[in-house]
């Protein structure tokens, strides 16, 4: 038997609770993983509240991620012992995940927990910290670099906005942090902002064209701000969307696009292919400063998990939520 969080559905509610599971319940699949930490992202705040349909069916054990290590495996790619982190591929949403003590996943499924950092650093980056890195990536693979000018980060003090920009600073970028949280400066600032701008500057709707101020922006917001963020874009600036936390529309104009020659670049942590993940970690391992994980992070009991799920939907978190699964 081991504790996991587990979601039940009935014809009227969804309800949420910690229980015990024979692991003869488990889903077939190649490795049996004893997870030592996983976390709160912001999809499984729409999972446990069910406020959005994310969990494809019930029961599930939530959790888009997880580190911990190999238990048993049937896959040659992974022996017992091994030090594993998942993100993604559904787990969590169609196939149970990482919010329990184990879990039973794909081979395909695992990468290798990088030296440079523990289970619980890896997962104080977890997956939001994981698609900072995918929008760095994708940034530079498309020219960006630190002396182009200003990178707007919205949703700043979010999980991904945190370690965004504590990637960002430490490759010599500018970097300017949209929020919310007026009380947050001195966080987003030891993080490596080197100003802070208002959300809602750019949260309501604006021109199609404005004027030109960033080389690039990590975008975490959606709908207006993206908008926005699109039209402020210089000449030939590249925008990295990854995130809905405003709204899933984007109520744009293709001016910046056909007239500034600006690129919206589609960053998708999911289904990101083997070795969009494996650079991603090696990126972190390498440009992100681990001391900074202990401001941007935070540890949660699993018992704790479903109300960090539903603080993290009402924008009550800052930067990540770490649950310590046992
Ligand atoms: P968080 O909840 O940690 O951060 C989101 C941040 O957005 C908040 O901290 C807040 O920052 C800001 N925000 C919240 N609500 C609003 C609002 N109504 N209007 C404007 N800003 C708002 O989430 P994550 O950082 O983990 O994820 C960010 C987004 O990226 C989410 O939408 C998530 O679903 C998405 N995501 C997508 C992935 C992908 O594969 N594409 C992978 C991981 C995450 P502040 O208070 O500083 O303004």
């Amino acid at each position: 038997m081991f504790k996991a969080l587990l979601i039940t559905k009935n014809e009227t509610a969804q309800s949420v609770a910690v229980t015990d599971i024979d692991e003869s319940q488990l889903p077939e699949a190649a490795v049996t993983v004893k997870i030592e930490y996983s976390t709160i992202n912001y999809k499984d705040g729409l999972a446990v509240t069910g406020k959005s349909p994310v969990v494809r069916k019930f029961p599930m054990v939530p959790g888009i991620d997880f580190a911990g290590v190999v238990e048993s495996s049937d896959s040659d790619l992974w022996k017992a012992g091994d030090r594993v982190v998942l993100n993604g591929w559904g787990v969590g949403e169609g196939h149970w995940g990482g919010l329990g003590q184990k879990a039973r996943v794909k081979a395909e499924w695992l990468i290798r927990l990088p030296d440079a950092f523990t289970a619980r650093q890896a997962m104080a980056i977890g997956t939001a910290g994981y698609t900072a890195a995918l929008c760095v990536e994708a940034l530079e693979r498309n020219g960006v670099k630190p002396e182009a000018g200003e990178i707007l980060v919205t949703g700043a003090t979010g999980g991904v906005g945190s370690v965004a920009i504590a990637l960002l600073s430490r490759l010599g970028y500018k970097v300017v942090a949209s929020s919310g949280k007026a009380g947050e400066a001195e966080y987003l600032n030891s993080l490596g902002a080197s100003q802070i701008i208002d959300r809602n500057e750019l949260s309501n709707p604006g021109k199609p064209l404005q004027k030109e101020r960033w080389a690039a922006v990590v975008d975490c917001v959606g709908s207006h701000t993206l908008a926005n963020a699109c039209a402020q874009t210089r000449y030939g600036g590249h925008v990295a969307a990854c995130g809905l936390a405003q709204g899933m529309d984007f109520p744009a104009s293709v001016a910046p696009f056909i007239l500034r020659g600006v690129s919206l670049l589609g960053i998708d942590s999911v289904m990101a292919p083997l070795a969009v993940r494996e650079a991603a970690w090696k990126r972190l391992a390498r440009d992100l400063d681990a001391s900074k994980l202990e401001a941007i992070s935070k540890v949660v009991s699993l018992g704790e998990a479903a109300a960090a799920g539903a603080d993290i939907v009402s924008g009550k978190i800052r930067g990540r939520v770490v649950v310590d699964v046992n």
